[in-house]
């Protein structure tokens, strides 16, 4: 039996890499359909950098992503690379701005973004449809058959765009790592990343009182290092610093906190007693540390005794735990808040350079459901909009 409708190319997943995809394969000619079952299009996008869009680093590049082969984003990256999307941008007239660590912003809204790369599509003549799902997927010899709102489709090329398991509210599903499998695709193991830590209760008591203290860090986990900022919650511990470490820590492992990265606590401490040794350790901690995460340590160390009544070994203990705090975070917020899902179809298994499944010639694997995740900072987006270039441009 025929089918109702022919396409070249099926598209799962109107996210970023998904849009992306499409426009670069309407804009070769090609009769494009994009499915989603969400009720809008790029809702990740609207969402994301607190309502900005931080769409991309401008030094994107393969030491900002995690991967079991780290090497696998080069070439995409180069093919399709941050330049290349803020020129799109700019010829968008959409206002933006370099915020720091060279993220870019938009001035304005990021739902900008989502009606640039809607605006793109129509004009290379990709179809949209919303509230729909890919059902009775079958490979042919001509490419792919399948059912959507109860139509037979068929088309040559079918690229997976179907996203991460992360924040399953906005429409994540484990679609895509699903239909890899069945088509034989290996999978790195999924883990959610770019997430707030969670403590035990013991720890989460004892820092209750710090809820809301944010403060300048240097979070370590083995030798991977980030410095940015981290913030005490009612729950555990977030901030960009945390987040950053969260993809690279894995359950019952350590990280090692430094708070006062341009001091070395100890040797202040020290210098602080010859010189006031009537003040307080909270005044003291306080030159280098917020408030009132200087009195918490400063009571719980010295309680009433000043700073001349504190021993080497006290202030070298009070210095370790502010420049060395270690400690084991009990677990995750999970996929519910995560930013992004580490793991996915496995590189191996794809072209680096057209996404393609190297077995399963016609079906593509891109964005966020492919094991290349980005670290905080406008990596994970650069690398939906590489990835779904470069299919676009093959399929
Ligand atoms: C709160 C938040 C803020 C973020 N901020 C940033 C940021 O500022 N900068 C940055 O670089 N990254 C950011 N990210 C990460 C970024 O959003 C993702 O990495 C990116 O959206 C991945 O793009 P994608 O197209 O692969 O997947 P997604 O954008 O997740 O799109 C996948 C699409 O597939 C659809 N779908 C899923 N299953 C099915 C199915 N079975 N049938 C049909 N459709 C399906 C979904 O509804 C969705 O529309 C943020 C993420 C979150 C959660």
């Amino acid at each position: 039996m025929k089918p109702a409708m022919a396409y070249d190319v099926v598209i799962v997943g109107a996210g970023a890499a998904g849009m992306m995809c499409a426009i670069a394969a309407g804009r070769r000619g090609r009769r494009v359909l994009v499915l989603d079952h969400a009720r809008a299009p790029g809702e990740k996008i609207r969402i994301s950098g607190g309502g900005r869009c931080n769409f991309t680093n401008i030094d994107a590049g393969p030491k900002n992503y995690l991967s079991e082969n780290p090497a696998f984003c080069i070439s995409a990256l180069k093919r399709y690379s941050p330049r290349d999307f803020l020129a799109l941008v700019q010829r968008h007239g959409i206002a933006w701005h370099e915020k720091t660590l060279g993220q870019l912003f938009c001035d304005g809204s990021a739902r900008q973004i989502v009606e640039m790369l809607l605006a793109e599509m129509r004009d290379a003549g990709a179809e949209l449809r919303l509230g729909v799902e890919a059902t009775a997927i079958e490979r042919d010899a001509d490419g792919f058959r399948l059912e959507v709102a109860g139509a037979r489709l068929a088309c040559r090329a079918l690229v997976i765009a179907s996203g991460g398991r992360s924040i399953p509210k906005m429409g994540a599903s484990g679609f895509g790592y699903q239909l890899a499998e069945r088509f034989g695709l290996r999978l790195v193991p999924t883990r959610p990343g770019l997430v707030p830590f969670t403590l035990d209760t013991a720890s989460l008591e004892r820092l209750a009182p710090l809820a809301g203290v944010a403060l300048d860090c240097v979070a370590s986990h083995g030798r991977t290092r980030f410095r940015e900022a981290m913030l005490f919650t009612h729950r555990g511990l977030s901030g960009p610093a945390m987040l950053q470490i969260s993809s690279y820590w894995r359950e019952g492992e350590e990280i090692v906190v430094d708070m006062a990265p341009e001091t070395d606590m100890f040797a202040a401490l020290k210098g602080a007693r010859s010189a006031h040794g009537r003040q307080s350790l909270a005044t003291a901690l306080a030159t280098a540390l917020p408030r009132r995460l200087a009195q918490a340590i400063g009571e719980a160390e010295a309680g009433t005794r000043n700073l001349a009544d504190l021993s080497d070994a006290v202030l070298r203990r009070v210095g370790e735990a502010v420049n060395r705090w270690t400690l084991r975070p009990q677990g995750t917020e999970g996929y519910r808040t995560a930013e992004v899902t580490l793991g996915g179809v496995d590189t191996r298994d794809l072209d680096s350079r057209t996404l393609q499944a190297l077995e399963v010639p016609g079906l593509y694997f891109i964005g966020e459901v492919v094991d290349v995740t980005g670290w905080l900072g406008g990596y994970n987006f650069q690398w939906a909009w590489a990835s779904g270039w470069c299919a676009g441009q093959a399929c």
